[in-house]
C-alpha cells in the first residue's frame, strides 16, 4: 500500500521518497513543512469465539473472498488496545459479546501485505 507518496497531507506540497536524517529506511519527506510520512502495518484484532465445542464464524459480505467464512475481526482504531479492538471487532461484525481469555495466535504476513493479525481466544 503507497500513500502520500506524490504530495503531502499536511500542505499540499509534493513529497519526495528518500532516508530521512538519522533514519535506516527511505520515507515519503515533505521539504515544505518538514513532516515525515511513515507507513507502518495496519493491526487486525480479532477473537476465535468458542461455546462449548462450537467456533463462531462470520460468513464475509464483502470482498476480498466474498462468501468464505472467518473469525470476526478488522482493524484497530487509534487508542484502542488490542484486546478492546478484538471484543469491538467481534461485536460489530458478529453481534456477539466474547469474553477474552488470552491470546491465541499471532500472525505476521507483513512480507505478503503490510499488516498483522493477533486473535484472541
Ligand atoms: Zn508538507
Amino acid at each position: 500500500m503507497r500513500i502520500c507518496d506524490e504530495f503531502c497531507s499536511q500542505c499540499g506540497d509534493k513529497v519526495r521518497f528518500a532516508i530521512p536524517e538519522g533514519d535506516d529506511r527511505p520515507r515519503y519527506l515533505c521539504d515544505v513543512c518538514g513532516t515525515i510520512h511513515y507507513q507502518n502495518p495496519r493491526i487486525v484484532a480479532g477473537t476465535l469465539p468458542v461455546s462449548g465445542s462450537k467456533v463462531l464464524l462470520c460468513k464475509r459480505a464483502i470482498a476480498p473472498r466474498k462468501g468464505y467464512w472467518t473469525l470476526p475481526a478488522g482493524y484497530m482504531e487509534n487508542a484502542e488496545s488490542t484486546q478492546q479492538a478484538a471484543v469491538r471487532e467481534t461485536r460489530e461484525e458478529a453481534c456477539a459479546e466474547v469474553e477474552l481469555a488470552n491470546l491465541y495466535t499471532l500472525i505476521d504476513f507483513t512480507t505478503h501485505q503490510p499488516g498483522v493479525y493477533d486473535f484472541s481466544r
